[in-house]
């Protein structure tokens, strides 16, 4: 919560270097990679390397720099032609599908006809 590593936290543990993580790019604040589950082809995740549990804990000039390092990332996937388009999710607490509580973006590919759709009832 704090943006003090936390030494049980997935994410903590790729951010330095524990365990690895598919790196897409990073910068001195962030760290971008595959995630682990590539039913989209494409599918990256957006962390900052403090750990931080959920939004409200992102001070909001890091918040910013999170938000320009994301439209970088989400540019370089459309260059590459993974997508035409992307949705940015973040999931926030565990009711909201957070399962990791290290806070993180997920930026997705979209393209047409991928029959992709978020959101829905069960
Ligand atoms: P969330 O439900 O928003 O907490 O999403 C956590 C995401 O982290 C899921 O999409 C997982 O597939 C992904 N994930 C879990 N472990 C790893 C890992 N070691 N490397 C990359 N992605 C991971
Ligand atoms: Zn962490």
């Amino acid at each position: 919560m704090t943006g003090k590593p936390d030494k049980n936290c997935i994410f903590c543990k790729i951010v330095k270097g524990e365990i690895k993580g598919d790196k897409i790019a990073e910068t001195d604040s962030f760290f971008a990679m595959l995630d682990i589950n590539q039913d989209i082809k494409g599918h990256t995740l957006v962390i900052p390397k403090k750990h931080f549990v959920t939004l409200f804990d992102i001070p909001d000039k890091l918040g910013n720099e999170m938000l320009k390092f994301t439209k970088k990332v989400a540019g370089d996937l459309l260059d590459k032609k993974l997508g035409d388009g992307f949705n940015l999710i973040m999931n926030n607490l565990s009711v909201a599908g957070q399962v990791v509580m290290h806070a993180h973006m997920h930026v997705i590919p979209r393209n047409e006809g991928d029959g992709i759709r978020f959101l829905t009832r069960v």
